[in-house]
């Protein structure tokens, strides 16, 4: 707790008022050394591509010089790093662009299901190459809400991505549109839910997902091409929509990631 003592002189230098202001820091503290990880982690996300890279070129420079079937192979290595350094970047600048705005309430009527279609017919390539069968269920003819386009169909086409990365190959992969009452009050939620059957998560990872670089499992992230921040930017989009994530899974039988937003009309 930071204390803050000032008083208030009344006539003749007499002291009238003391003014306590007692402030809870801790909270403070907690953002302070949010960031500081952030920035250790951004760095150190950003080095490891980096190094490898370095690397490469000293030896391409030395001892693989002549050898031209290694040059090939390296400079494939090289351009995946690079790659990956940039779409973290793109990343990082998304995040902290949705949080300048996190304030601003997106105001323009959208409708979902003509965003999740966009999502389907960009992520089919994907979808193909993996095995997995990609279906859409629109439960009704429009499902309105207030958003900003660009960044609902990143939001979905993270899920429905993740989906297809860690879900099963050769399995499928569900996106259903619907419409719910509100829990409270009056009104009805845009619901929806991209489901997968792959493995699933661990209760312990589930509130964890969301965060900066949190991963179940580093390597298989990496591999699978993962910067460790798609859910965090999701999570940040939704909340600019006044929107809730909820995150369900039975380990060994699938996840499923819900987004609801208060529905137009
Ligand atoms: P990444 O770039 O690693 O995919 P995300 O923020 O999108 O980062 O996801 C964080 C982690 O959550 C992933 O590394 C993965 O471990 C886990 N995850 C996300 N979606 C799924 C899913 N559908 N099934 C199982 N694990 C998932």
């Amino acid at each position: 707790v930071e204390a803050q003592i000032s008083t208030i002189a009344g006539a003749a230098g007499k002291t009238d008022f003391v003014v306590i202001v007692l402030r809870d820091v801790t909270q403070r503290q907690r953002v302070e050394q949010m960031r500081v990880d952030f920035v250790a982690n951004a760095s150190h996300e950003l080095r490891t591509p980096l190094a490898s890279l370095l690397g490469f070129v000293e030896t391409l420079q030395g001892p693989a010089r002549n050898d031209a079937a290694a040059r090939e192979k390296f400079l494939d290595i090289m351009r995946a790093q690079a790659n990956r350094m940039s779409r973290l970047i793109d990343d990082l600048l998304s995040l902290s662009r949705i949080e300048l705005n996190a304030h601003v309430r997106p105001d323009k009527p959208i409708d979902l299901n003509i965003v999740v279609g966009h999502v389907a017919d960009t992520l089919a390539p994907l979808a193909e190459d993996r095995g997995v069968a990609l279906t859409i269920d629109k439960r009704l003819p429009a499902l309105e809400v207030l958003g900003e386009r660009d960044e609902l169909i990143r939001v979905f086409e993270n899920l429905v991505e993740n989906a297809i990365k860690y879900g099963a190959s050769g399995g499928k992969v569900e996106i259903t549109l619907e419409s719910q009452p509100r829990a409270r009050g009056k009104g009805a939620e845009a619901v929806v839910t991209v489901r997968d059957y792959g493995p699933g998560i661990e209760a312990e990872h589930v509130p964890r997902l969301t965060e900066r670089f949190y991963r179940v499992d580093v390597a298989k992230s990496r591999e699978k091409g993962g910067t460790g921040l798609g859910l965090a930017i999701v999570k940040h989009i939704v909340a600019r929509h006044r929107g809730r994530l909820v995150i369900e899974s039975v380990p060994g039988e699938g996840a499923a990631f819900s987004v609801r937003i208060d529905q137009l009309g």
